[in-house]
């Protein structure tokens, strides 16, 4: 893969980069669609990074259906498709790993320890593989982008990272690889995370501007469903993470909510004007 990157630098073609870990959805569809628009060539990588996952995590059973994957490729005419494996990626004696500091400890990072060390890691890896000019990321994992913009200007990475919104279902339910795990009942609670962030939208809207206040809302919202059991809703600031009080400018809202087994999470940026 980096030889063929090389190669295609030499002749001056730009490279879009999508990393994912498979069971492509219209969320990742999106990033590649912009990427084809911005780039001669498209490269897509499918990875379950095992070094972002926990020990009680569901690293053996996340879904890779490679051939239906292969497929969604090849018909938005995606150039390459990079999927090595986990040895591959981690040959004996492995040893350096990106740590992004402050930033990976807080909202997700306090339940999954080194979760973002293994994500900043890996696309570190991935970047100096594939070498692109601009790399395609999505809001719906709005910490993970915040943490690599870090990581690019901290480690002066030429790669411009561009972030996509969240593709959403119509009912409001953003697109997952990890949705194909809910039942029927489940998919209903489901919801739950959007509709608290459309609530929490509205009462900014209606002026409200305590965070605290916002946030016992969005948990009670959130606990009155059977199948749901709050992991963490947070507002805090989009430059560093740090919780706020009071919204007085631009803010993150994050929530983390497990839906029977499943984890899910969502975010939504918010202006008070
Ligand atoms: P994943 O395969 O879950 O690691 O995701 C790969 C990329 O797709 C990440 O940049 C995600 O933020 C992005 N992504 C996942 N779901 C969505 C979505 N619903 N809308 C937009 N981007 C998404």
């Amino acid at each position: 893969m980096q030889k063929i990157a090389q190669g295609l630098k030499r002749r001056n073609k730009t490279i879009g980069f999508v990393p994912t870990m498979g069971a492509l959805h219209e969320g990742h569809l999106s990033l590649i669609r912009q990427a084809n628009k911005e780039n001669d060539i498209i490269v897509v990588s499918i990875f379950v990074n095992p070094i972002q996952f926990g020990p009680r995590e569901d690293f053996s059973c996340y879904p890779r259906p490679l051939k239906e994957d292969r497929a969604l490729c090849l018909k938005q005419k995606v150039d390459l498709l990079f999927y090595p494996t986990a040895n591959q990626m981690y040959k004996m004696g492995f040893k350096t790993y990106v740590e992004v500091k402050d930033l990976s400890n807080v909202l997700c990072g306090v339940k999954r320890k080194g979760h973002f060390r293994g994500v900043a890691t890996v696309v570190c890896k991935l970047f100096n593989i594939v070498q692109p000019d601009s790399a395609y990321f999505g809001q719906k994992d709005a910490q993970q982008a915040i943490i690599i913009q870090r990581m690019v200007k901290d480690l002066n990475i030429p790669i411009r990272i561009r972030l996509m919104p969240t593709v959403r279902q119509r009912n409001g339910l953003a697109l997952s690889s990890r949705n194909l795990y809910l039942d029927k009942q489940e998919r209903q609670d489901a919801l739950c995370l959007s509709e608290a962030l459309k609530r929490a939208k509205n009462l900014i809207k209606s002026g409200e501007r305590n965070c605290q206040i916002i946030i016992k809302k969005l948990r009670e919202l959130i606990e009155s469903k059977k199948t749901a059991r709050l992991e963490y809703v947070s507002i805090v600031d989009l430059e560093n993470l740090k919780p706020m009080k009071k919204i007085k400018d631009k803010c993150l809202i994050a929530l983390a909510v497990c839906i029977g087994k499943t984890r899910l999470i969502d975010n939504m940026v918010v202006k008070p004007d």
